[in-house]
């Protein structure tokens, strides 16, 4: 029914809680055919929290293949990178990127999306005078050209917009401005045939509900036949696989019939 893999994980390298070969060990334990990792790129000068350095991606590469390496008998390890909109160029082979946006700038000053609520809410006062609508607007035409500017197989955490605003104290994701941004953005990377992440990730950390992205963006992915794949966003290797039957349920109400998922080397169907 759920797909034991899972292609979004953060380690001590960038955010995570416990060190890759304990993610390994703990994805062995719950069954994964196959996990990757995922660390934070670096952000760029704006930000030097929570994700790789300059000078610690070698060490990154190196330790995922050694547990590659090692573990080659019992799961799938895989070497990815979580690469931000403004990560510098990304150098070095790759299993697979996911490209995200955590940060929009405007006026030349960066914004944080889903770093805190506050942080959100002072970026928005400061740069787009509270209007919230404005800043979604300037989200979405990031998330829009993420593909062509990461280059990424994966497009990460949709709509991480939205992840203080389940309440809807920041904005109305019902309003049709706001949605017709997101499905513009959204028929964008369709045309661009990228795989979109079912994510978890704010479920497990009770910020939302439902996984990213929300039902009427995973509905125009359905209508027009692109692809998902289901990912945790784990920073905790308790979390592997977090939310994946809820999540299940919850997409195959929406009309998926199938998630894509990694095996053997490559990219394939996985029926719900
Ligand atoms: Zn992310
Ligand atoms: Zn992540």
């Amino acid at each position: 029914m759920i797909p034991l893999c899972n292609l979004h994980t953060h380690s001590t390298f960038c955010d995570g809680k416990q060190t890759p070969e304990e993610n390994v060990l703990a994805a062995i334990d719950k069954g994964l055919f196959s996990l990757g990792f995922s660390s934070h790129a670096p952000y760029g000068e704006h930000d030097k929290e929570g994700c790789l350095s300059a000078g610690n991606i070698e060490a990154y590469r190196r330790e995922i293949l050694r547990l590659k390496e090692k573990y080659s008998d019992r799961i799938e390890i895989l070497l990815g990178i979580e690469q931000d909109y403004f990560s510098p160029t990304l150098e070095g082979e790759y299993d697979y990127v996911i490209g995200s946006v955590h940060y929009i700038k405007k006026d030349g000053a960066f914004v944080a999306i889903d770093h805190s609520y506050d942080r959100l809410k002072n970026g928005a006062e400061r740069q787009f005078g509270a209007d919230m609508t404005e800043l979604c607007r300037e989200y979405y035409r990031t998330v829009a050209d993420v593909a062509d500017k990461t280059d990424c197989d994966i497009i990460g955490h949709f709509d991480i917009v939205t992840k203080f605003n389940e309440k809807y104290l920041l904005f109305d994701e019902n309003d049709s401005v706001y949605r017709n941004m997101a499905l513009e953005a959204v028929d964008t990377l369709l045309e661009s045939d990228r795989i979109f992440e079912v994510n978890t990730g704010a479920v497990s950390r009770g910020w939302r509900k439902h996984p990213y992205p929300s039902e009427f963006i995973i509905k125009r992915i359905v209508d027009k036949k692109g692809r998902l794949t289901l990912t945790s966003d784990a920073h905790n290797a308790e979390y592997l696989t977090y939310g994946f039957l809820d999540a299940a349920y919850y997409l195959k109400a929406l009309g998926v019939k199938e998630l894509w998922i990694y095996k053997s080397g490559g990219y394939e169907t996985f029926s719900l």
